[in-house]
């Protein structure tokens, strides 16, 4: 396969295709997402039919045929180069993702670049053969063989970032892909397929737009081998059951609740702005933000208030305007559920000391907001907010606090900070968490594995063991002679 590395030319922003076996194509029927600082509509994009899903999957399954033959060097060097022209259209990729997503352009910016490393970062992991066992007449060997056609079903909050993590994992490893956007956030998504064609043969990279049938379309149909989904936990449910009908390999990343532990003994100054940005980033609409804060009660009143001044300097506004932090939320369906959490909190009588309230003159904009030490069944701190509300809780019993920290059906990420390594391993050690960190919230890297623990999903993506999701595993028993 010879791949054409010097193709990085300027890409279209202005129309939005299916991608499907390497040629554009709309529908009869399409749609729009809303940019959420503005409400205005965003261009049209195509509403996917059964029998487009079905012309994708034949012909993923066609290039599955000679693209799990290719070797890795041949995979890295088409990877390589979708990676450079990715980075040649950085900028309007970023403007898009902040057309749709509503996220500040400095943060769109960061995600693109971000989707570049993932990519020449993910390429340099080697997946090796185990061998088991090697005598002079037996050989046992274990392989990591592709599974085929996998389905790559991402959310609105980072449309590029968590599609190339499935689509460089699906690719890398001899799978084709089909990408299966939000119907909030489809247009990076195509975008990135369509300069997928320039490197990859048809059928190995193809992206889908639709209404909310198109998913259960992916996770019922018979001819695809593994779903990568992520989203909310309610959502990876119903996947999981609807793959479950012809036993498809899932990777489920859903969502989270994650606790912070903030000891007596830290330099408050010092971690304020951590804290702060590791809780509202995106305006908290991560799956792995700080959702829940523990601070322990001798610090508790000094650092509430400098949290309050800390949050305070940072700015509200449209993403295109300059030095905006909290860009709106995504959509209307996610603002409606963030008012509701606002109402919980005025009917449970909670104490707000910032916030609470929102802008909707113009878009889906929440004011970041600070609970003054909720009751811990209080459904802001039962329930995952995704959207700038964050309940901080005095804490005093180390075993209590871990109690309250690991309650919840959700495991996604937790933190402990504290200037004491002891106490921090010792406290980190019993955080039932996919990802755990002390001294820190939200670190990730293409090279070190991601996922759930409990409610919050199954499996990994990123670092070997994510790439490992999207193969079988195959042993070998090589007997010389009979
Ligand atoms: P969602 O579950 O509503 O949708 C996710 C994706 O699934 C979308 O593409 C949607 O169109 C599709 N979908 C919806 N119903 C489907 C069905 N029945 N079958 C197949 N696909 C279907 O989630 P969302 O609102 O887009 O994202 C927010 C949630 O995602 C939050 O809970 C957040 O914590 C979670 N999340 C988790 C991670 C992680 O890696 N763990 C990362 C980002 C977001």
């Amino acid at each position: 396969m010879t791949v054409d590395t010097t193709n990085s030319g300027p890409l279209e922003f202005a129309t939005f295709h299916n991608v499907i076996s390497n040629e554009l194509s709309s529908t009869t029927t399409t749609r729009h997402g809303i940019n959420p600082a503005n409400s205005k509509p965003n261009p049209e994009v195509p509403v996917s039919t059964q029998e487009d899903v079905d012309r994708a999957v034949k012909s993923a399954r066609n290039a599955f045929k000679k693209w799990s033959k290719t070797s890795f060097e041949e995979r890295r060097a088409a990877l390589s180069a979708f990676a450079k022209a990715i980075e040649a259209n950085a900028h309007m990729f970023a403007k898009t993702l902040t057309m749709e997503q509503g996220k500040p352009l400095n943060q769109a910016a960061t995600e693109v670049e971000m989707t570049i490393t993932w990519i020449r970062a993910m390429i340099q992991i080697e997946i090796k053969e185990n061998v088991i066992e090697e005598k002079d007449d037996l050989k046992i060997v274990q392989r990591y063989v592709p599974m085929g056609v996998a389905g790559a079903i991402v959310p609105w909050n980072f449309p590029m970032l968590l599609a190339i993590g499935k689509v460089v994992s699906a690719v890398y490893t001899g799978n084709s892909v089909i990408v299966k956007p939000s119907p909030f956030t489809p247009y990076c998504d195509l975008k990135l397929a369509e300069l997928a064609t320039r490197f990859f043969p048809p059928g190995v990279v193809q992206c889908l737009s639709g209404d909310d049938s198109l998913g259960p379309m992916l996770t019922e149909h018979p001819d695809i081998d593994k779903i990568s989904f992520t989203g909310s936990t309610a959502t990876g449910k119903r996947v999981m059951a609807s793959c479950a009908k012809n036993l498809k390999r899932v990777t489920l990343e859903l969502g989270g609740n994650d606790p912070a532990i903030i000891c007596d003994d830290v330099d408050i100054d010092a971690i304020i702005p951590k804290i702060g940005i590791s809780s509202y980033l995106c305006s908290s609409q991560i799956c792995m933000m700080i959702k829940r804060l523990y601070v322990h009660e001798k610090i508790y009143d000094t650092f509430l208030e400098k949290m309050i001044a800390f949050v305070k300097t940072l700015k509200i506004g449209d993403g295109t305007e300059p030095d905006v932090f909290f860009g709106p939320i995504q959509n209307k369906m996610q603002f409606e559920k963030a008012k509701a959490l606002l109402s919980s909190i005025t009917t449970e009588k909670l104490k707000v000391v910032l916030g609470g309230s929102i802008n909707d003159s113009h878009g889906y904009f929440v004011h970041p907001t600070i609970i003054d030490n909720p009751p811990e069944l209080s459904r802001i701190v039962q329930e995952e907010p995704f959207a700038p509300i964050l309940p901080i809780v005095k804490w005093s019993n180390e075993d209590d606090v871990l109690d309250k920290a690991n309650a919840l059906g959700t495991g996604l990420g937790a933190s402990v900070w504290t200037k004491d390594f002891e106490r921090a391993t010792r406290i980190a050690n019993q955080l039932q968490a996919g990802s755990v960190w002390v001294n820190s919230h939200f670190d990730i890297s293409p090279k070190v594995p991601f996922g759930g623990h409990k409610q919050s999903g199954i499996g990994t993506e990123w670092g070997l063991t994510g790439l490992l999701g999207y193969c079988n595993s195959q042993t070998q028993w090589l007997r010389k002679a009979y």
